[in-house]
Formats: C-alpha cells, sequence, structure tokens
C-alpha cells in the first residue's frame, strides 16, 4: 500500500478510502514498521474490538513514535485487553434509554438515532464499542421506520441527533433519506449529525453530500477533532466547506490520557479549531468503556486544563468539560469552583487569576 496522494490516483476519492481501510496487522505492518510481537499484540486486540484506519488517516501517525497521538487513537494496544473492574459494557446507560431499537430518548426534548455501526476509522476509545464495529451495518428499513414512528409520535422531541457508528459513511441518497424523513416531522426543529469523518475521512465532504445537506436546513454538525495534528490543509477544507454550506459545525473531545491531556496540546487544539471556524462544544471525560481505561485521566486533570485556559484564550475556544455520568445520569458540567461564598448579600468569587471579588446581591423585594 501506497500512503500519499501523489502515489495513488484515487486517494481522494473517498469510496476508495472506505475500502482500502487497514483492517489487519499484516496490512499496518506495510504503513508503520511492527516487530513480530507488536502485531501478536494486535491481533490479540483485534479479538475484543475490530481495527479500521483509512490510508488517509494512517497517514497522519509518524511511524517511528509508538507513542504517536494518531496511532494511539487508531492502532490497537494490547492495555485494551486488560480487565479493569470498573468498566461498564453499557457505559452511559442507553440501553435503558432505548423506547425502541437505535434511538435513545433521555432528555425531554431531544433524541440520538443511532443509523449505522460503522466508521471510517474505529477510535480506540470510543464509548459505543460495544456495538459499533461488530460489522458494517447500517439500520434496516423496518426499524428506521419504528424509530421515526416514534419520533412522531412524541411532539415533545424538536432535535434529532443523527449518530451511531458514523452516518457519514452512509451513501448520500441513504442519508438523504433518514435525512428527508425527519424533516417531514413538523415538530422536529433541528437535525444534528454527530461524525468524525472530517478528521478521519475528510475526502466524503463533497459537493454532493453538501447540496443535499443543505436542502434540508437547519442541520447542525459535530465533528471529533482530539489532537492539533489531526488538523491537515485536508481535514480543514472539510470543515470550512461544511461552514460554508451554511451548517454550523462544533467539536467534541475526549480527554485522553497520553494523546491531549496537557494545557499546551489542548490550547493549541482549542484555537486552530475556532481558527477554522469549528466552535469546542464538548470536552468528555474518557468513560467507562471496556478496554479503554488506560487512556482515563483524573476529572482533576481535566478540571486543572479548563481552569488554565478560562481567561487565557477566547469564551469561544471553550468547550464544556463534561462526564456522561455512568449509569445513564447523562452529561453532567464540570467545573472549577469559581463561586467561593454565596448568601443573601453577596456572592464571593475568584477570578482566572486566582483573585477575589464580590458581587452584591440586589436587596429583597418588600413583599
Ligand atoms: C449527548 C446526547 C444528546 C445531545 O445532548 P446535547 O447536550 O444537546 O448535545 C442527546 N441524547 C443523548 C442520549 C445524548 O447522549
Ligand atoms: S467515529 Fe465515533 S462511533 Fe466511530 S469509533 Fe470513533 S468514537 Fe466510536
Amino acid at each position: 500500500m501506497t500512503l500519499s496522494a501523489s502515489q495513488c490516483p484515487k486517494w481522494n476519492d473517498w469510496k476508495w478510502q472506505f475500502a482500502h481501510r487497514i483492517q489487519t496487522a499484516d496490512a499496518l505492518s506495510q504503513v508503520i514498521p511492527l516487530t513480530e510481537a507488536e502485531k501478536e499484540d494486535i491481533n490479540r486486540c483485534l479479538s475484543h474490538f475490530r481495527m479500521a484506519i483509512s490510508p488517509y488517516y494512517a497517514s497522519l501517525i509518524h511511524p517511528e513514535d509508538p507513542q504517536d497521538p494518531i496511532r494511539m487513537q487508531s492502532v490497537p494496544m494490547i492495555e485494551e485487553t486488560f480487565d479493569c473492574s470498573n468498566d461498564l459494557e453499557d457505559p452511559l446507560g442507553e440501553e435503558s434509554d432505548s423506547p425502541v431499537p437505535h434511538l435513545v430518548h433521555r432528555y425531554p426534548d431531544r433524541v440520538l438515532l443511532l443509523v449505522t455501526l460503522q466508521c471510517a476509522m474505529y477510535c480506540r476509545h470510543c464509548t459505543r464499542r460495544r456495538a459499533v464495529g461488530e460489522e458494517d451495518r447500517v439500520i434496516s428499513e423496518k426499524a428506521f421506520q419504528n424509530a421515526l414512528s416514534y419520533i412522531r409520535d412524541h411532539p415533545a422531541i424538536r432535535d434529532v441527533l443523527i449518530s451511531g457508528g458514523d452516518p457519514l459513511t452512509m451513501s448520500t441518497i441513504k442519508l438523504e433519506h433518514i435525512i428527508s424523513s425527519l424533516r417531514a416531522i413538523p415538530h422536529v426543529e433541528i437535525i444534528r449529525i454527530g461524525t468524525r469523518v472530517p478528521v478521519v475521512l475528510p475526502m466524503r465532504i463533497d459537493d454532493e453530500l453538501l447540496t443535499m445537506l443543505k436542502r434540508y436546513q437547519p442541520i447542525w454538525i459535530n465533528t471529533h477533532f482530539n489532537h492539533p495534528r489531526e488538523i491537515t490543509p485536508d481535514s480543514q477544507r472539510a470543515c470550512e466547506a461544511i461552514v460554508d454550506a451554511g451548517i454550523p459545525l462544533g467539536n467534541q473531545s475526549v480527554l485522553l490520557k497520553g494523546v491531549n491531556d496537557n494545557v499546551d496540546t489542548m490550547k493549541t487544539l482549542l484555537l486552530k479549531l475556532v481558527k477554522m471556524r469549528v466552535r469546542p462544544y464538548y470536552l468528555y471525560q474518557c468513560d467507562l468503556s471496556r478496554g479503554i481505561s488506560h487512556f482515563r485521566t483524573t476529572v482533576d486533570q481535566g478540571i486543572d486544563i479548563m481552569h488554565s485556559l478560562q481567561g487565557n484564550i477566547s469564551g469561544y475556544a471553550l468547550p464544556r468539560y463534561v462526564i456522561d455520568a455512568p449509569g445513564g445520569g447523562g452529561k453532567i458540567p464540570i467545573v472549577y469552583p469559581y463561586v467561593i461564598s454565596k448568601d443573601d448579600k453577596e456572592v464571593v468569587m475568584e477570578n482566572y487569576l486566582g483573585k477575589r471579588y464580590r458581587y452584591p446581591q440586589p436587596k429583597p423585594e418588600k413583599a
């Protein structure tokens, strides 16, 4: 396998990239040097959770660096096979909030619709690894109609988040069928798509796709950059094309040990995102999916990173740091305690430099 656009005429064809994903240790060893022991480790991991890396994403790996952040997110490490007592099969309790298959209804006004199990690259830290990647499977028409009926029958649902797997790995025609069916429901105001395609398969963001999406506005997209090295001319072009199509683009990162768990890396990432008009949305604390505990940082590290950034860079560049609570509690914002004390008379608080300030409360109104 050759790993550059100049050597491969179909490099910019997303279907070629998808069909040529690297899925075995042998194929990977053509791209980065692997010892026999490393290959054996990878094969052992593959019996737990599959690997697939688009040639584009693989080309970003520094071949000589085992700690390379692109490699850590895409190439299995033996730690994945270690048992950790806190690991959960369904870390976010999505099964119990699922009224019909493929739909998670946890919050009052919005649902998560899982339309496919396939991704362009299987992230080693994936939350939904229990299901994702098991096979390249797309929702059946019957299951989709069933989910659609549920949404139609629940007028409180104003926001449908299409996720998976990665919805943008589906054909434009299939995706249009899903989006147009949702758009036909009057109470569905917002359609959102969660996708890692701009990062791992940026050539997928083409005119055909964007022309289709523009017909069903308002559409919002969230993508998933974790490291500044993922921002390349290709991924930048993809993000800018989405925004130029009038689709607001946000980013959800996961705080990952060894990948982005320090202030400098996070700051560079966030500022580069804003520069290409991508708005940082959430920074997730790594959850308790099986086989990813080696990626977990302490919550204090997350709080410290956010605290170091607050005030030093624009609010536009700051995501909300959240824990998606195990057991189905949903996303809970975790913030540094800026409020030191609070009573009827005043609030005492600390600014980003650690200096204290007082804010007097309004006098209670006379009854
Ligand atoms: C994250 C999530 C959403 C969307 O939440 P927002 O905070 O609106 O982005 C909706 N449903 C489920 C089950 C989720 O996990
Ligand atoms: S793209 Fe998303 S769903 Fe797919 S493997 Fe990565 S984190 Fe999981």
